[in-house]
């Protein structure tokens, strides 16, 4: 009989977007001693690494934002306050939400202090690639990093890849998409640099010549509308997210797909703002990726999914650790959202069982991969929502 591995962290945690970050600084704040590893070379998730400029889920919808998100959460604010973002709720003007609006650099640098000073372990370039288990519990997971493989063994571990990829090695069965197996279409926002800050952003003027490049352009836009964008903080470049695109499938062919297309569109988007839109005669693309982003993917399976009906009856339960308040927000159709708002008190209760893996005792979720039917999926996997649903994943495993 093969003897249990000892532990060399109390928790694990996969992943360092949003819901890791949550999770490592709970289960570092519970006393665990914890482990953080991230593929890329930076913490925030899609922030970061999809220029996804904008916390949602902090704040309840309505004329004045009520807070739904605090804990650790309020952690990293303050970290970027210090680094010279506002951090106020800013209230998106095509939307009507309550949003922080983000600077991709600033939240690296945040992030790495605020596990910092928490002592939380960061491993970056560093992939989760194997696990071994028994019947009902994780033991140790295998990191592949630049120094080659290791077998690293906990009590406990948090999936907050996103993706389910701890999960999916663990060989838990997972779903693809909504319960028809339709993914939530992937989008490329952008970021343009050099356009000349006194002159507004011209709507109408966008819409008016991508009228002209739906015609005839190689990418149609799926946003006629001339799509969302905002002024990025402390640099003043533009967000802008016009760029989506179907995905049928989880295979490599078609990210790849999906990637060449969106830097392709992103070139000509940005030539049609040249020519086209006044303040933009000297822009460029100032970044898209480093990858495009990824509404959904894999969903693991919970002891408890939360559902569309829990959220837009605002139901609220004993045993909630976090809150869900960030409408109903659906993109089956790519450009098209569909937006349903929280009903109740205008917040929804998380129970635990949504972040406890089924089948294995030691294994939490955190961020968009807790258990959520299609619909409830489309509210809680923003990311203010995955700070807190991490940190409360945290704080259960250091328990484990
Ligand atoms: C186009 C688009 C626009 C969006 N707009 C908003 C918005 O405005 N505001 C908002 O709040 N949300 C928005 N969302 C949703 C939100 O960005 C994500 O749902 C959110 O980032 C989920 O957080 P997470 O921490 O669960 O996952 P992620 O942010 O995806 O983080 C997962 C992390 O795990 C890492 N990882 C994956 N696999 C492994 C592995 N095997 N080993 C190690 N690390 C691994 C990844 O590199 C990544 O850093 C948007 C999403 C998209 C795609």
């Amino acid at each position: 009989m093969s003897r249990k591995p000892e532990a060399d962290y109390d928790v694990i945690v996969a992943g360092g977007g949003a819901a890791g970050v949550g999770a490592a600084l709970g289960a570092a704040r519970a006393g665990a001693k914890t482990l953080l590893v991230e593929k890329y070379g930076f913490l925030g998730g899609a922030a970061t690494s999809s220029n996804v400029l904008a916390y949602c889920g902090f704040f309840q919808q309505g004329p004045e934002p009520i807070k739904a998100v605090g804990g650790v959460a309020d952690l990293v604010l303050d970290e970027l306050r210090g680094l010279g973002l506002n951090c106020d709720p800013f209230k998106s003007p095509t939307t009507a939400n309550w949003i922080i609006l983000l600077e991709p650099e600033a939240v690296k640098l945040a992030l790495d202090r605020v596990l910092a000073a928490h002592g939380v372990d960061v491993l970056l370039h560093t992939r989760v690639a194997a696990v071994t288990r028994t019947a009902d519990r994780l033991e140790s997971v295998t990191l592949a990093g630049m120094d080659g493989r290791r077998r690293i063994a906990a009590e406990a571990f948090v999936d907050a890849t996103g993706d389910a990829n701890l999960a999916l090695l663990t060989g838990l069965a997972c779903r693809t998409g909504d319960e028809n197996g339709h993914l939530q279409a992937i989008s490329a926002p952008i970021r343009v640099g050099g356009r000349n800050p006194t002159v507004p952003i011209d709507r109408a003027a966008i819409i008016a010549a991508f009228e002209s490049y739906n015609k005839t352009g190689d990418w149609p836009t799926a946003r006629p509308d001339g799509g969302i964008f905002t002024e990025v903080p402390l640099t003043g470049e533009m967000w802008w997210m016009m760029f989506d695109h179907p995905l049928k499938d989880l295979s490599s062919r078609s990210f790849t797909e999906a990637e060449q297309a969106a830097r392709a569109a992103a070139h000509d988007y940005v030539q049609v703002l040249r020519k086209h839109v006044p303040g933009f005669e000297h822009a460029y693309l100032a970044q898209t990726g480093p990858q495009i982003g990824i509404r959904e993917s894999r969903h693991p399976p919970a002891r408890y999914e939360l559902t569309g009906e829990d959220l837009l009856t605002g139901r609220q339960r004993p045993d909630g650790v976090a809150r869900a308040a960030w409408p109903i927000e659906d993109h089956s159709v790519p450009g098209k959202p569909v937006y349903k708002p929280i009903g109740g008190a205008g917040y929804a209760d998380i129970p635990l069982d949504c972040l406890r893996a089924k089948g294995l005792e030691n294994l939490c979720y955190a961020g968009r991969v807790i258990g959520a039917d299609s619909a409830a999926y489309a509210s809680i996997r923003v990311m203010g929502t995955a700070f807190a649903t991490g940190e409360a994943a945290g704080r259960h495993a250091a328990t484990c």
